[in-house]
């Protein structure tokens, strides 16, 4: 199952992250996912369960950041959304090879058990753009 050692290396990361931070339990994981990246939620949930059981995330939340695709044209300068991963611009109808985002699959953030402050080195600079919908605490 592809999901379960996608989880496998997000816990390993994440158990790296908190030793970092004291070594506290981690209560909440969150992963940011693009539309594009190929997991399905479900089966992320059902390996996150498995891949944390006997460590110091077991009985964590699992929360998704869902992340749309985006695409970038090059004539109208201009991002645009990529519904099912098509970047075809909807201004000029042009076909971009450039995709802002959409494949991310990686550790937003962690919450910790004690008191730790918050790391923004866990943020990938790439996708470090304003987005209303983000849920950064
Ligand atoms: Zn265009």
């Amino acid at each position: 199952m592809h999901e379960l050692s996608i989880m496998e290396a997000v816990r390993d990361q994440a158990l790296e992250q908190a030793e970092r931070h004291g070594g506290g339990r981690i209560t909440a994981i969150t992963l940011r996912i693009g539309s594009l990246a190929g997991v399905e939620p479900e089966a992320l949930t059902m390996a996150f369960d498995v891949v944390m059981a006997g460590t110091t995330a077991a009985g964590a939340r699992l929360v998704i950041e869902a992340v749309a695709a985006e695409c970038f044209c090059a004539g109208c300068q201009a991002p645009f959304p990529a519904q099912d991963g098509v970047c075809e611009c909807p201004r000029c109808g042009a076909i971009s090879r450039q995709l802002l985002r959409g494949r991310e699959l990686q550790l937003a953030s962690l919450e910790l058990a004690d008191p730790a402050p918050a790391d923004p080195t866990f943020a990938d600079p790439a996708s470090a753009d304003p987005d209303p919908r983000r849920q950064d605490r």
